[in-house]
């Protein structure tokens, strides 16, 4: 409430209203001016009339002018006091108990010249209460109090006027007042006072004015609205604290050094980003460390960022003028991650070395700048010209930063030819840490070829991080793998000139972890694992699953080289299109076939297709579509292996023949890492190409060991080739690797011997016996002892002592890396002290006389029955029949199995010794 004018009548000191006096001429006033005492007894003073007596009185009591300065609605309270007529003793008729109030709106003070009539009236005053006792010296009075509101007004000021129409009152205090809504501060803006509006309802609009550090919020300008009642009511819109300035109560204070808020939309001051700093208050942003800067497009909430370090691992290829360059991200992006690479190439001169940029005529691909990707070509180079080409990695802030330039660079010369592609790479053995590749030296070397490049990364991985080995020979192996994961490699050669193309990608899954060593034929995921053609219904289907049906066209039968089961065998030249010719070797169906021998003769085209190893004779494919029905097979130049070791007896190194020997293992490992049993391993199922490359061949099903020469019947049927075949497969036909493993040491013998036959002419059932009583075959003429007890270990009784193929590789490849260990000890295989080797076994022929050997097998009861019959000599004895042993009176079955096994063996022995068979 803002007070205009207090008229209370004790206090001197206010405003004094004007006792304006009667306006009525012949009416003297009879207002008084006196003192007297409140109801509290302090001193007032007061207006008073009481012309009760008189009829028509007419007393007029003015205030002076006052000013309403903003004010429109004007209170006006009155206190006053007011006598009872009843209470006045002999009072009639002209006694009255009220008063009237008036106003009069003036821009100026006008004095006494308003006359009563151009008043307006306010309103007729009535006493709440009225007094009766006493008089008015009395101060039991009792004080009434009445506000009037007058307003709207217009004019500059104002007089209040009172009327007096023959009451006995008391004029205590007139205040006159009007109200306002006070300055606040809300929501960040100032308010300020506010006089309230003309009318009881109006409300008045009041826009704020933002705190100093505050600014209106977009769009919603601070206002507040003055009731009539003086209070702020409904709040609309609000500042806020400006960038750099948070808010605190009701003011904006700036955030504090290390902080900084760069809107004033955010609520809050941050601490600075990153690599950012500010030492003063009220910052918006922070400024970057040295060396680290911010881009444009950075909000100032991000890290400040640098320039990325150079790329790294930078690889090139030259293919005559065009080069290609490929590297690895940038160890350090610079903490952002909009890193692209730019190129700068620029051709050099020798003497004196000066280099220029490269100009426009250079192509680029994808692009020179702006490289999202690792890799670049250029092409239309210069031939015959130096180059260097710098990578350089750049990021967002690379060109705010004045650091010297970090890039990657290599000088190339085009005129000379890096080595070409490494395309044949064979996946040797895959682990569930480790791949070991093999690759064939590029076709066009270019020149020495000191190392091969083999690079590699997860297939799965987005970003194509990749690592890199390297090696000097044309195998490596790749380490510290994930299993179960999907690797790319690429392997390329290098030579002075430089590196050359990658190769193909070659996709290889590392096995699975946990999987045990177990058997040979357990199946690991992530190896390709062999499906029996005879699974499928339709055979027709296994074999153009497996293998390529190809245009006969595209062959061309040059000779006939053999004989197959099926019919001719041929060598002639394969021409795929867009592909060179090649020799191969083609496989024919006689006509007027069966169905069932077509589905047989395509069954080896169905296995065969599923194999991918230099170790393994590889199919290039069928034609079944047109007649004759032909297997198409990579053509081996030497043939099958044990005529092409008889035809060059004794002409190869040891080293040779056990590497012919670890190419076998090999191919025998992948194919019992696919789960394939061969069940017929021998070295007349196996083809020699012209680099000596010994592979895998002759597959079939079971029965297609029937064709096999060797394949004798057994008591438990079907068809083995008994003197390659393990115990257990003989007697119940439990083919495995571990049964394989064993054809294996027949083969290694085989091959030490140079294609001798194993057993030499020992019939079938005795090589069976002999192998039940533990015998095994000598060590060949010239056989180092380490690979005679490999032999040994493959021909273990028990299957599960026999190594792994795995195992048998690496003790070849142990072996061909110390050749020392090959070295044969005079005497001791040179000629076999020991043939059909056991530990139990004594050496017959270092016997002479046939009582010596009886007792060495226990058997010395019967050396009458040998004396009596005539055999005197153990050349005698060797050439002895089991019906010569029965017909000297051995009846005991047991006894004459003992004889006559040690006889056989006698005769092996005898066999090795003179190189000559003895005769039965
Ligand atoms: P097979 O029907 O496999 O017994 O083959 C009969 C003969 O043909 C073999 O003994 C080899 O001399 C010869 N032969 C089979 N396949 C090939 C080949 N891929 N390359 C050269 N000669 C082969």
């Amino acid at each position: 409430i803002h007070l205009l004018g207090s008229f209370l009548m004790c206090l001197s000191v206010l405003q004094i209203p004007t006792i304006i006096g009667t306006v009525n001429t012949h009416n003297k006033t009879d207002i008084s001016n006196s003192h007297g005492l409140d109801e509290n007894y302090t001193p007032i003073r007061t207006y008073q009339v009481c012309q009760v007596m008189e009829p028509n009185q007419n007393n007029w009591l003015r205030t002076n002018w006052i000013e309403k300065g903003d004010a429109q609605r004007i209170f006006v309270e009155l206190k006053f006091t007011l006598r009872d007529c009843n209470s006045l003793p002999g009072v009639v008729g002209s006694c009255k108990e009220t008063f009237n109030l008036y106003y009069q709106e003036t821009d100026l003070e006008v004095g006494r010249n308003i006359r009563e009539s151009q008043y307006v009236k306010i309103d007729t005053i009535a006493a709440d209460e009225s007094f009766t006792q006493g008089d008015l010296g009395e101060r039991k009075m009792k004080l009434n109090t009445e506000v009037r509101i007058i307003g709207p007004l217009s004019r500059r000021g104002f007089y209040l006027a009172f009327q007096d129409v023959g009451a006995c009152i008391a004029l205590v205090s007139v205040k006159v007042y009007y109200k306002k809504c006070w300055s606040i501060i809300e929501n960040l803006a100032t308010f300020p006072d506010t006089v309230t509006g003309s009318e009881f309802s109006s409300l008045v609009e009041v826009e704020g004015t933002c705190v100093s550090d505050a600014e209106e919020e977009a769009d919603n300008s601070p206002k507040m609205h003055c009731s009539a009642e003086g209070e702020w009511l409904v709040p609309i819109g609000k500042c806020i604290c400006k960038a750099g300035f948070h808010q605190k109560g009701d003011a904006c204070e700036p955030c504090g050094r290390g902080f900084y808020k760069s809107s004033s939309q955010d609520l809050q001051c941050s601490r600075c980003p990153a690599h950012s700093y500010n030492d003063r208050e009220g910052s918006w942003r922070c400024d970057c460390e040295d060396g680290y800067y911010r881009a444009l497009s950075d909000p100032p909430s991000v890290a400040c960022t640098r320039p990325p370090s150079a790329p790294q691992n930078m690889l090139y290829n030259i293919n005559h003028t065009t080069v290609s360059l490929e590297w690895t991200p940038p160890a350090d992006t610079g903490g952002r991650n909009d890193v692209t690479y730019r190129i700068i190439c620029r051709r050099c001169t020798w003497e004196p070395e000066e280099c220029f940029p490269c100009g426009s005529n250079v192509g680029y691909s994808p692009q020179q700048s702006g490289l999202t990707d690792t890799y670049v070509t250029i092409t239309d180079l210069l031939a015959h010209a130096n180059y260097t080409f710098e990578v350089e990695a750049v990021n967002g802030v690379s060109d705010l930063s004045r650091t010297q330039r970090l890039f990657a660079a290599v000088s190339i010369a085009t005129s000379q030819a890096a080595p070409s592609q490494v395309s044949e790479v064979i996946k040797e053995r895959v682990q569930q840490h480790s791949v070991q590749l093999s690759w064939q030296e590029p076709e066009q070397p270019n020149g020495v070829i000191t190392e091969y490049e083999i690079k590699y990364y997860e297939k799965d991985q987005k970003d194509r991080i990749y690592s890199t080995v390297k090696s000097k020979s044309t195998s490596a192996t790749v380490n510290n793998l994930k299993p179960s994961t999907a690797y790319i490699f690429q392997i390329r050669a290098f030579t002075a000139a430089g590196y050359g193309t990658f190769g193909p990608r070659v996709e290889v899954t590392t096995k699975e972890e946990s999987t045990g060593s177990g058997e040979q034929n357990i199946k690991f995921p992530g190896t390709k694992t062999y499906i029996d053609p005879e699974t499928y219904e339709d055979p027709n289907r296994a074999v153009h699953q497996f293998a390529k049906e190809l245009d006969a066209s595209c062959i061309k039968i040059e000779r006939v080289i053999g004989a197959g089961e099926f019919g001719e065998v041929c060598s002639g030249r394969l021409k795929l299109p867009g592909k060179r010719d090649v020799s191969v070797a083609i496989k024919t169906l006689k006509v007027g076939y069966t169905e069932k021998q077509r589905r047989d003769f395509l069954c080896e085209a169905s296995i065969m297709g599923q194999f991918d190893h230099p170790n393994v004779v590889h199919l290039e494919g069928v034609v079944t579509r047109g007649k004759p029905v032909m297997i198409v097979i990579e053509y081996m130049e030497n043939g099958s292996l044990d005529a092409f070791l008889r035809k060059h007896d004794g002409q190869f190194t040891v080293i040779q023949l056990v590497g012919m020997l670890r190419g076998i293992a090999a191919g025998m490992r992948y194919l019992s890492d696919m789960g394939y049993v061969h069940r017929d391993l021998a070295a007349r199922n196996i083809l020699v190409n012209s680099n000596l490359v010994c592979k895998v061949s002759d597959f079939g099903l079971s029965r297609v060991i029937d064709d096999d020469p060797e394949a004798v019947y057994t008591t438990t049927g079907g068809k083995i080739p008994v003197r390659w075949t393990a115990m257990e497969a003989i007697q119940y036909r439990k083919f495995t690797s571990a049964s394989d493993v064993w054809s294996y040491g027949i083969v290694m013998w085989e091959v030490m011997s140079y294609g001798e036959r194993p057993y030499w002419d020992m019939s079938n059932q005795d090589v069976i016996k002999a192998i039940e009583e533990g015998y095994r075959l000598p060590a060949p003429m010239d056989c180092p002892p380490g690979l005679h007890q490999l032999m040994l270990d493959c021909w273990q009784k028990d299957r599960a002592d026999r190594p792994k193929f795995d195992q048998i590789v690496g003790i070849l490849d142990k072996m061909i890396r110390n050749p020392n260990t090959l070295k044969t000890p005079m005497g001791t295989c040179t000629r076999p002290i020991s043939p059909l080797l056991d530990q139990n076994t004594p050496d017959f022929t270092s016997f002479r006389m046939v009582s010596e050997w009886l007792e060495a097998i226990k058997m010395e009861r019967y050396i009458d029955n040998f004396t009596a019959a005539g055999y005197s000599s153990l050349e005698s004895v060797a050439r002895m029949t089991i019906e010569d042993v029965m017909s000297l009176g051995i009846s005991l079955v047991g006894h004459q199995k003992k004889i006559m096994s040690s006889i056989q063996t006698m005769r092996a022995q005898m066999l090795h010794l003179h190189g000559t068979g003895v005769q039965v």
